[in-house]
């Protein structure tokens, strides 16, 4: 790498004098999406997408120092041109693309290929160094398209309504619970949200994002307020005692891993649906191959195989890259 280089606070840019996603406090860094693994506390200087703009202040404190830019801007750094593009990933996610003296290199951050609706599409970048996500990084990870996805989950909280039951679909408060918000029917009932997915809606909607706004749950709501809903909360309220009003319910949660983890959690809930905003198997060779990149450097999850893939099915020059990403916010 000669563009980028890993070191203790995280990836470097040396020319540009600029971090993307450091783990560690630094002075200046580019930040590709608001989840908390990327997005952290402590840097003198953030850049990040105008669509991260409130969520990063709700979430790091509004007195950080955050410069924002749009996809496909251009600012020059030392002689370093950068520009964020599209990742798909949740709404501001981008991929960063460095080009210094005819070299073009691109960390994409978190991304998804299938376009959510709520999130710039992803956009695939030409690069000759591209950093890649491989969270799901292994051929039995194929989602099923979103369309079918939804509608299990209007159905399942329908068929709950008829049987009396309230509907607690568990999804990270950033990203996946806006995306379940936005594919509701919601002729069919009452939706509600837990407190911190109401703030992140909150965030997303004073940066201009087109969301359903509805009621947070309040301590004031009596039971009844709740019948026939469906209440998304974030999985780390699964059992907490905050969701005694609810009953009867039934529980649902929205994962990735869904279809191969048995988590505590998964077995937690009385149901599964597989929703990930990660690119599946398909989606990362696609995204992969699309860039053209002659070095491909990969971060979370199934690094070592799918590099192994690469290398000896595809003929791609692929290493794993050791970071601090990938330990996703309440999972
Ligand atoms: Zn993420
Ligand atoms: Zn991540």
């Amino acid at each position: 790498m000669n563009l980028l280089e890993l070191t203790e606070s995280g990836l470097f840019c040396p020319p540009a004098g600029i971090f993307i996603d450091p783990w560690k406090a630094v002075d200046r860094a580019v930040i590709t999406h608001a989840h908390s693994d990327h997005s952290r506390w402590g840097m003198k200087h953030y850049l990040a997408h105008t669509h991260s703009a409130e969520v990063m202040k709700l979430r790091l404190g509004s007195e950080i120092n955050l410069e924002t830019i749009e996809y496909g801007q251009f600012l020059d750094l030392n002689g370093v041109k950068l520009s964020l593009h599209p990742a798909g990933h949740i709404p501001g996610s981008a991929q960063v693309r460095l080009e210094y003296k005819g070299k073009v290199a691109v960390v994409s951050g978190d991304y998804k290929t299938e376009t959510d609706g709520l999130s710039m599409p992803f956009e695939p970048v030409k690069c000759h160094e591209f950093v890649s996500e491989c969270t799901f990084g292994l051929p039995i990870y194929k989602w099923e398209s979103q369309a079918q996805i939804f509608a299990d989950i209007n159905s399942w909280w329908k068929g709950n309504a008829e049987d009396g039951r309230n509907s607690v679909l568990f999804a990270y408060s950033l990203g996946k619970a806006q995306r379940i918000l936005q594919n509701l029917e919601r002729e069919l009932g009452e939706v509600f949200v837990h407190g911190a997915v109401w703030n992140t809606n909150q965030a997303l909607i004073a940066n201009g994002i087109d969301l359903w706004d509805v009621p947070r749950v309040t301590a004031e709501m009596p039971k009844s307020t709740f019948k026939g809903s469906l209440i998304i909360a974030p999985p780390s309220a699964m059992g907490s005692p905050w969701m005694k009003k609810f009953g009867p319910y039934r529980t649902g949660i929205c994962s990735g891993w869904m279809n191969v983890r048995g988590t505590r959690r998964r077995r937690a809930a009385d149901r599964g649906f597989v929703l990930s905003d990660h690119a599946d198997w398909e989606g990362l060779i696609s995204a992969i191959t699309a860039t053209e990149a002659e070095k491909v450097y990969l971060t979370h999850g199934s690094t070592a195989s799918f590099g192994k893939f690469l290398q000896e099915e595809r003929g791609i020059d692929a290493v794993e890259l050791k970071t601090l990403f990938g330990v996703e916010e309440e999972s």
